[in-house]
C-alpha cells in the first residue's frame, strides 16, 4: 500500500492516471480508523478504479484547542486496518505544512447559510475549516467522486454546497451512518471515552429512535422538549442542542410540511468529550 506525505509526491503519481481517465474515488478522514471510515472507502472500492484515502487532523476546522490536542492519532495503526481491507488504497497523510504552506488559516466561505446552523453556530469558524481543507484536497486529488458520512450531515450539505457554488467537478456522496451493536455512532472520539461511558453513550441513539417515534403525533418543538426531558435522567450527560431541521436548507422546524424531509440533530458531551449524531425523523 502507498502511503504519500507530500502532496508533490502524491500529484506526481496520480497525474498520469488522471491522463488515463482512471477514475479517482476520494476518503477524506481524520484518521484514528474505524468502521465507519471503512465503510466509505469499501464504497468507493466498489465504484471507482483508484481509492484514495486522506488522513489528517485539520487544525482550521477546531474551534477548541484542546480538542485538538486530544484528537487520537494513530496512523501506524490505520495503515494496517486499510492494509487488512485492501492494498489498492492510496493513503495520503501530510503535515501540517504541506497543506497550509507556513499559513495555516481558513478561507472563508458563504454556504448560503447552512453554516449559520447547528455545528456553525455551536463552533465558530468550523465550516470555514472543513470548506478550506476539503477545497485543497479537491485541488490535490482532483476525485471524480468523494464520499462523505452522513454522521456528519451538515458537513455533508456544506461540502455540497461548497461544490456547487465553486463548480468544482467532483461527485459528493452521503454514506449512512455506521453504529456499534449499541446504537451508538461510531466516532474517532469514542476512543477517549471510558468503557462505562460508552455504555452509557448508547442511550443517545435510544433516545434518538424515541424521537422519531414522539415526532410521529406530535409537534418539532415538542419533540425537542422530549429529547430535553429524557436526558435530564442522565446527569452523565450535557445537552449542547437537539433541533430538528429540514433537511436540505437546515433550518429549524416550526411547523411540519407533508413534502419535506426533517431530521433531529444532536451534540452532548459525556466525560467533556462531545458527540454528535442524527436520525431521519420522516
Ligand atoms: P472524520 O475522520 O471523523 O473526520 O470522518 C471522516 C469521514 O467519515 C466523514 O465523512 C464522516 O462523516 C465519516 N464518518 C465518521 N463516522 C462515521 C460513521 N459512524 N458512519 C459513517 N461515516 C462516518
Amino acid at each position: 500500500m502507498l502511503v504519500f506525505n507530500k502532496k508533490s509526491d502524491l500529484s506526481a503519481f496520480l497525474s498520469p492516471l488522471i491522463n488515463q481517465n482512471k477514475s479517482i474515488g476520494f476518503v477524506p478522514t481524520m484518521g484514528a480508523l474505524h468502521k465507519g471510515h471503512l465503510s466509505l472507502l469499501e464504497k468507493s472500492l466498489s465504484e471507482n478504479d483508484v481509492t484514495v484515502m486522506s488522513i489528517f487532523v485539520n487544525p482550521t476546522q477546531f474551534n477548541n484547542a484542546e480538542d485538538l490536542d486530544k484528537y487520537p492519532r494513530t496512523l501506524n495503526r490505520d495503515v494496517e486496518i486499510m492494509q487488512e481491507l485492501s492494498n489498492n488504497i492510496i493513503v495520503y497523510a501530510p503535515e501540517v505544512d504541506d497543506i497550509y504552506e507556513g499559513n495555516t488559516v481558513s478561507e472563508s466561505f458563504d454556504y448560503d447559510g447552512l453554516e449559520n446552523q447547528m455545528e456553525g453556530k455551536h463552533r465558530p469558524g468550523h465550516f470555514d475549516g472543513v470548506g478550506t481543507i476539503v477545497k485543497r484536497l479537491f485541488e490535490i486529488i482532483q476525485p471524480n467522486k468523494a464520499y462523505f458520512g452522513e454522521k456528519d450531515f451538515q458537513q455533508l450539505q456544506i461540502v455540497k454546497k461548497m461544490v456547487s457554488k465553486n463548480k468544482i467537478p467532483v461527485a459528493v456522496i452521503g454514506c449512512p451512518i455506521h453504529r456499534e451493536e449499541s446504537g451508538l455512532a461510531m466516532s474517532s472520539r469514542n476512543e477517549r471515552l471510558s468503557y462505562e461511558a460508552k455504555e452509557k453513550a448508547a442511550e443517545i441513539f435510544k433516545i434518538l429512535k424515541s424521537a422519531k417515534t414522539f415526532f410521529e403525533n406530535n409537534s418539532p418543538e415538542a419533540t425537542i422538549s422530549f429529547v430535553e426531558n429524557e436526558f435530564k435522567k442522565f446527569p452523565e450527560f450535557q445537552l449542547e442542542y437537539f433541533e430538528i431541521a429540514e433537511e436540505s436548507s437546515l433550518l429549524p422546524v416550526s411547523k411540519k410540511e407533508a413534502d419535506k424531509k426533517y431530521r433531529g440533530f444532536i451534540a452532548i458531551f459525556i466525560e467533556n468529550i462531545r458527540l454528535i449524531d442524527n436520525i431521519s425523523l420522516n
